[in-house]
């Protein structure tokens, strides 16, 4: 987006910047998964973030889908969001010397980033939709439907134990 002059006209320009958006998210997430597996304690939850750094590469392969299915380029804009969620991981996570308190803290993280990605999915399939594209909204879908299921497992965890161990 031009600082002085405004890029997006229409919905479909609004569309295509926000899916650059997301895929520049996916791609910072896809670098910072596998630190967060490094530092968890709980195995599962290792375990979790191994799992969904396959998914989220998958995310990225499916917005390049998408792009190419809209006739564009696939291209990253900075989003700003992710790289604060991602900052603020790193650095509460750093100031956390207890190793169960840690896996606590890293799943409030990640929870975090699955929320800003369920409510950027969530708006794309309903503009792919809006715009006529269902083919591109279907595709979305499969990620927002693996990133809700990704932020209920966290939760599971979470109440399963890790912060019960967290608390005592
Ligand atoms: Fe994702
Ligand atoms: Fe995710």
């Amino acid at each position: 987006m031009g600082l002085f002059t405004r890029d997006i006209k229409t919905m479909d320009d609004l569309f295509v910047h926000q899916l650059q958006d997301i895929y520049y998210a996916e791609k910072q997430l896809v670098k910072a998964l596998p630190k967060m597996a490094e530092k968890a304690n709980d195995n599962q939850l290792k375990q979790g973030f191994l799992g969904h750094l396959e998914q989220t590469k998958g995310h990225v392969t499916r917005l390049e889908q998408v792009f190419q299915m809209h006739g564009i380029a696939p291209k990253a804009v900075t989003c700003p969001a992710i790289d604060g969620i991602i900052e603020e991981a790193d650095e509460v996570t750093g100031e956390v010397a207890d190793k169960q308190v840690l896996d606590a803290a890293l799943i409030n993280a990640a929870q975090a980033a699955e929320h800003y990605e369920i409510t950027r999915y969530g708006t794309l399939v309903t503009w792919a939709k809006r715009l006529g594209r269902n083919d591109c909204a279907a595709v979305l879908q499969k990620t927002l439907d693996e990133e809700k299921a990704t932020d209920k497992k966290l939760t599971q965890l979470a109440e399963s134990g890790i912060n019960l161990k967290a608390a005592s």
